[in-house]
């Protein structure tokens, strides 16, 4: 067989078992009105959880920057990219998150990658929420540490563990989960680690802006703060409706990360526009707490409603808000006829998820109104009645 129909032949497969993969060609700005082929559309899958990504603030303080600064950095920060603008947002999303220091990477994929090759070694334990993203497994893989995956926010299972083997040098987990919206175990973790002597590392992404006091993240949330081995790893193209990210922790961590990170030394600063925006951008959701507001007034809205309607709602406090529906053929039947509906909610499938758990994503943004909600409801409904009068209603 040729090398490309060995590719055809593998692509026939996905599509066969409901895994095949594509992209929606969007036409407007991240927002929750678009349209799509000339008909209105409604968003329920973006992570712009604030309602920032198309403020005007953001795009004038990008347009100012550019002019400012040009387009490209030009360099790596360790060259000559790392500009007074780059800067700046280091030291306000220090203080913002109450680090000694932050450090920007180019994307949250890169600096979990920097935080586990520079921090551990070939033959070091990691421990690792089984749900974690997917980079903070790469990022374990590319250090070749070993790498212990303990079952779902399950602390019974990490706490026998660090009784019976050698204790990991670090324990990674999401903040907040990214496909089932609810938080570590945070407080018992910390308390874990701590005499493990390990390093935490956390994945805010969908966490900072959105969970804590003023958007502090899931450590606020619990009315926590850092250790000096707590390491916060944040998104920018989140709920600061940007791009980016950034790693937070102690002074001797950041230095530690600029010596050794290859994902930091060897890649391009990001534009120093885009850190004006941020700027911005951070600014806006520390301090308009209204946007958090009305976030936690549509989730209740939507579980209230989706509750009424029997719906597989997931345990989750946050604008994460999944639909478990079990197959991956169900989940994307369920994401097409919302699609004609004009309701675009994305199917999560394996190996994203687990098997067996494959489910409609729903995130909520402080740019919905409660008549969107009231929609997404309706055609829910809609759906769900029809599919339990077919026998095909998804299990609870
Ligand atoms: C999105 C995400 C990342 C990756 O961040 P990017 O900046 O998009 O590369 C990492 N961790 C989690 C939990 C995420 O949701």
């Amino acid at each position: 067989m040729s090398t490309l129909s060995a590719l055809t032949t593998q692509l026939a497969a996905l599509e066969t078992a409901h895994l095949y993969r594509r992209r929606r060609v969007q036409d407007a700005p991240a927002q929750p009105h678009g349209n799509s082929d000339g008909r209105a559309v409604l968003n329920f899958c973006s992570n712009d959880y604030l309602g920032l990504a198309n403020h005007p603030d953001l795009i004038a303080a990008l347009q100012l920057g550019a002019a400012r600064w040009g387009v490209g950095s030009g360099a790596a920060h360790l060259v000559s990219g790392h500009t007074s603008a780059h800067h700046a947002l280091e030291t306000e999303l220090a203080a913002f998150t109450g680090y000694e220091r932050a450090l920007l990477f180019s994307t949250g994929y890169m600096a979990n990658l920097g935080i586990l090759t520079a921090l551990t070694q070939r033959g070091d334990r990691i421990a690792a929420d089984r749900l974690n993203h997917a980079s903070l497994l790469d990022g374990a893989q590319l250090a070749q540490a070993t790498l212990r995956r303990y079952p779902h926010a399950d602390l019974t299972i990490l706490r026998q563990r660090l009784l019976t083997e050698p204790p990991p040098r670090l324990i990674a987990t999401d903040g907040v989960f990214s496909m089932d919206g609810d938080l570590a175990p945070l407080p018992a973790l910390m308390e874990l680690a701590q005499d493990a002597g390990a390093w935490v590392v956390i994945d805010d992404a969908h966490a900072l802006g959105v969970v804590g006091t003023g958007g502090r993240g899931s450590l606020a949330q619990f009315g926590m703060r850092p250790a000096a081995t707590t390491i916060l790893m944040g998104t920018l193209g989140k709920a600061f409706g940007t791009f980016g990210a950034f790693v937070a922790g102690a002074d001797a961590v950041i230095e530690t990360l600029i010596q050794r990170a290859r994902s930091y030394i060897y890649t391009t600063a990001m534009p120093p526009a885009l850190a004006e925006a941020t700027r911005v951008s951070l600014r806006l959701a520390m301090q308009e707490d209204w946007r958090r507001e009305q976030l936690r007034a549509l989730i209740a809205q939507f579980r209230h409603g989706a509750t009424q309607l029997g719906l597989p709602l997931a345990d989750s406090v946050t604008p994460i808000q999944p639909l478990l529906v079990g197959s991956s053929e169900l989940a994307l039947a369920w994401s097409q006829a919302l699609e004609q509906a004009g309701i675009f909610v994305s199917a999560i499938r394996p190996p994203t998820v687990p098997v067996g758990t494959a489910r409609l994503r729903i995130t909520l943004s402080a740019a919905h109104s409660p008549a969107d909600v009231n929609r997404l409801l309706e055609v829910l409904g809609a759906q769900f009645a029809q599919r339990h009068r077919e026998g095909a209603a998804p299990e609870k």
